[in-house]
């Protein structure tokens, strides 16, 4: 799948274009100045400057990895020290422990989640987030949101709804609750992805 867009100073950032929102990642993405590929095969994991997993579906996304053979070798990107951004089910792809119901993951950030824990559609909407690493007036959207019960050591809260967090961090990768690829114009969470996307690219190859 060919680049698109971005003025081309890093990698192209690699959105997993299984199911779900991966064209509001990609336009995000460019609208910051990156490129961007649609992932959807094995060759597309190749040289990339980022990773995002985007929402949607985590059990519809789940089967379509087993389905085109990316478990493995997108785990392997996961795990390379990449800077990762995934929202809403593709955070449910990397949680530690998911329930209702439990399901396989990634296990790459030290978190339980809870899928729907806001409740169904009915209770999707926009929210302020208290954030000592955000600018005040910064908000959420949710959709049928998975709700963050335990966080583990190692794992940084970035930003809560009320007193739940909703954005946390650990090392490369970085993961949301609420979609800020939804909101128009620039948006401060998918900002600090971009900057350390550039930033990676900066370090001497190899480097993490
Ligand atoms: N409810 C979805 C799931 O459990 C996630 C919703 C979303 O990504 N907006 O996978």
């Amino acid at each position: 799948m060919a680049s698109k867009a971005g003025d081309g100073d890093t990698l192209p950032v690699g959105v997993l274009a299984l199911q779900g929102d991966f064209v509001d990642h990609e336009a995000a993405l460019q609208r910051h100045g990156l490129c961007t590929r649609q992932v959807r095969t094995v060759a597309d994991l190749n040289a990339l400057g980022g990773l995002v997993l985007p929402g949607g579906e985590s059990t519809t996304m789940l089967k379509l990895l087993d389905v085109d053979g990316l478990w493995e070798p997108l785990g392997a990107v996961l795990r390379s020290g990449l800077p990762v951004f995934a929202t809403c089910a593709g955070m449910i792809l990397l949680a530690e422990q998911v329930e209702n119901p439990v399901q396989r993951s990634y296990a790459l950030l030290p978190i339980t989640v809870v899928r729907n824990g806001y409740g169904r559609q009915f209770h999707s909407g926009t929210f302020a987030l208290n954030s000592a690493v955000l600018p005040a007036g910064t908000s959420g959207t949710f959709i049928r949101a998975p709700r963050i019960t335990r966080v583990g050591m190692g794992c940084d809260v970035l930003a809560s709804r009320g007193d739940d967090p909703v954005l946390v961090q650990k090392g490369p990768i970085m993961a949301a609750c609420f979609h800020p690829e939804l909101q128009p114009g620039s948006n401060p969470v998918v900002a600090r992805f971009v900057a350390a996307v550039r930033k990676h690219a900066m370090l001497p190859a190899g480097g993490a």
